[in-house]
């Protein structure tokens, strides 16, 4: 296959995922494995990664992993460059991996904050500073990044999260318009979804009622299915941003 040619639909697309051991990444992984992607998974925990990509080989996909920190800019470089060097080329980067802890301001907790800013801002850029150049080179791919709906509108403790969300809002529209004429962007951005997304927050109490009000988050399902909506497109459709929350939710933050 020349570097150039483009892959219509979703079968056979090389989709880098980050953040896929568990919730939005995990389901995200099992949907596009079994629509015929192939896939490189990257996070931290190992066991988490090789146990998914085992169920989806079990099911006929093709999958890989590479355990990475997306803080941490050549190990970003290395997934997205060993997806280039098994599959050859590179479609789709979905950067996802995120974290959630949550604080007021006035608890001064800056190593969270400076956390959440490097996971969540930089992890991002660090996917789009590695699939960049190999994407311009195929005149080809898509970004899909994960933002959240409290990028639109802050709440109370979440100032810094929503902070880094909103951060992903400008980051992937300032690349559409930048990169638009061959390369797609496409911002999710998910309202309140069940996961494992409240296991940063260091304040017990507040994690125990943050945890109540997300009763009604929806399944990380929902999201994957958005995210296939996003990449199946025709290559000339540019799907920017697509919100997805619970029905029951009828708030502006979640
Ligand atoms: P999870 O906690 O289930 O998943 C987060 C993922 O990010 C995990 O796979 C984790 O893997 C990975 N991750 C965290 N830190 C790092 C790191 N430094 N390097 C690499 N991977 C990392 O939560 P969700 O699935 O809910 O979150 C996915 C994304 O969706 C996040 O960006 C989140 O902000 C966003 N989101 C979630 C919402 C929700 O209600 N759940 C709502 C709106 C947006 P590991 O620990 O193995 O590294």
């Amino acid at each position: 296959m020349s570097s150039i040619e483009r892959i219509a639909g979703i079968k056979g697309k090389v989709v880098v995922i980050t953040g896929a051991s568990s919730g939005i990444g995990e389901a995200t992984a099992r949907l596009l494995g079994q629509q015929g992607a192939r896939l490189l998974l990257g996070a931290r925990r190992v066991d988490r990664l090789e146990a998914l990509v085992s169920t989806i080989r079990t099911q006929g996909g093709t999958a890989d992993y590479q355990t990475i920190d997306v803080t941490q800019r050549e190990q970003v470089e290395a997934l997205i460059g060993h997806a280039q060097q098994t599959y050859g080329r590179v479609d789709v980067i979905i950067n996802n991996a995120g974290i959630m802890p949550l604080s007021a301001l006035d608890q001064l907790k800056v190593d969270e904050w400076n956390r959440t800013i490097d996971v969540n801002i930089k992890g991002v850029l660090h996917g789009i500073a590695a699939g960049l150049p190999i994407m311009k080179e195929q005149q080809s791919g898509q970004f899909i990044n994960i933002s959240s709906i409290v990028g639109h509108a802050v709440f109370p403790m979440g100032t810094v999260y929503s902070a880094t969300k909103a951060a992903v809002l400008a980051i992937s529209e300032g690349l559409r318009q930048e990169v638009g004429r061959d390369i797609r962007v496409t911002v999710v951005t998910p309202g309140v979804v069940t996961s494992d997304l409240t296991s940063t927050i260091s304040d017990a109490q507040l994690k125990q009622s943050v945890d109540e009000f997300r009763a009604v988050g929806i399944s990380a399902e929902a999201i994957a299915r958005a995210i296939l909506f996003a990449i199946e497109q025709p290559e000339d459709v540019d799907v920017s941003e697509i919100i997805v929350r619970p029905t029951a939710s009828t708030s502006s933050a979640v």
